[in-house]
């Protein structure tokens, strides 16, 4: 069995230097989420959001300073055992030419149908998914059918839910949706993030009225924390 987490994480004075450009994308970075929380992320492009949610996820060491979870610092976690604890989002949507089961359950070793439904459920898509002629059986891809965008969305999310992760991170998905479904996503995330620490990479500001706390990067750096009454 994993161990648990709580999933609070503080950054100290974390810079982080791309090692084959040489881009130092993150600047003396420090901030505090506490378990639990809502955090979004600002900024414009190339200020280093990404960057952000991959040093979280331990793609890269940092250079200076320390990431820790729960006070201890990421780099003396067990990382595959760190990241069963993180539902991530991508920007982009990647589905396999597969069922919608799998696709759902990609990457877990042994998952229940009822484990299955319940992430679809919570990420809103379960209601497009039986109706469909074989349900959770129906084939995506080249051999099967095509999804709009804001259910690939949703299939993307419920992948990231079925892990019952303690940190979710999602990284600009909804720029990619229409508004509608931006919307429809974002009516659900309460219920997405149900007691989760979570971040939600954003590019507008009206995305995120209910964030604990928001992060203004720019060129690296964070020029402003807040709430958004107080932003
Ligand atoms: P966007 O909104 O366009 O996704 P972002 O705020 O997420 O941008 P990052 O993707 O974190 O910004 O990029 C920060 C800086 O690091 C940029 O200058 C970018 O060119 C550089 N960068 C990003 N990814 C890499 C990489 N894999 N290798 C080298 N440099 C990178």
């Amino acid at each position: 069995d994993k161990t648990e987490i709580s999933g609070r994480i503080n950054f100290q004075n974390v810079s982080f230097t791309y090692p084959d450009t040489g881009i130092e994308a993150i600047k003396n970075v420090s901030f505090e989420i506490k378990e639990g929380q809502f955090v979004a992320i600002i900024g414009r492009t190339g200020s280093g959001k990404s960057t952000l949610a991959n040093l979280i996820m331990r793609m890269y060491d940092v250079d200076k300073g320390d990431i820790k979870i729960d006070g201890t610092s990421l780099k003396s976690l067990n990382l595959q055992d760190y990241r069963n604890h993180i539902g991530f989002v991508p920007q982009e949507v990647f589905l396999f030419s597969d069922t919608i089961k799998n696709n759902i359950s990609f990457g877990l070793d042994t998952t229940t149908t009822e484990q299955v439904e319940t992430a679809a459920k919570n990420a809103a898509v379960y209601h497009n998914i039986i109706g469909f002629e074989h349900q959770f059986e129906t084939m995506l891809g080249e051999r099967g059918i095509t999804l709009s965008g804001g259910q690939k969305q949703r299939v993307s999310i419920a992948r990231a839910l079925i892990k019952e992760p303690r940190i979710l991170i999602f990284d600009d998905c909804l720029s990619a949706v229409d508004t509608r479904t931006e919307e429809e996503i974002l009516n659900n995330l309460g219920r997405l993030m149900n007691g989760k620490t979570s971040i939600l990479i954003a590019h507008r500001i009206s995305t995120i009225k209910n964030a604990d706390k928001i992060l203004v990067l720019d060129n690296g750096e964070i020029t402003e924390q807040g709430t958004h009454e107080e932003l």
